[in-house]
């Protein structure tokens, strides 16, 4: 979508640290870290918040999830993460484009 960060990074126009990508998802380095791994994932459609969902987006987030389980250790996330997705102002979603934010690295303070 015209003006949407993760598009133009996905569109390669604008630069991102890319650790894992398929034809359906795309995981990056979040380019203001707040923790030592910190990653997003990211579905190529664009679409910005979960009651967009229908059972085709459920099953890609699904599969969003497995595919961020079977990479924990290559992404260096041994000893644990946390998943977060923001939804809306009040969450700080600053992209309007559904990920999932990958945090880890060190032990997490909560909130
Ligand atoms: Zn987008």
């Amino acid at each position: 979508m015209e003006n949407c960060v993760f598009c133009k990074i996905m569109a390669g126009e604008i630069p991102s640290q890319t650790v894992y990508e398929d034809d359906e998802m795309v995981i990056f380095r979040d380019a203001a870290p707040i923790a030592p791994v910190h990653l997003l994932c990211v579905p190529r459609e664009h679409f910005a918040h979960l009651d967009e969902m229908d059972d085709r987006r459920a099953a890609l987030l699904g599969r969003m999830f497995l595919k961020i389980a079977a990479l924990q250790n290559q992404l260096g996330l041994e000893g644990g993460y946390r998943l977060v997705i923001n939804q809306g102002e009040n969450a700080g979603q600053t992209v309007q484009h559904l990920h999932i934010h990958i945090l880890g690295g060190k032990t997490l303070p909560w909130g």
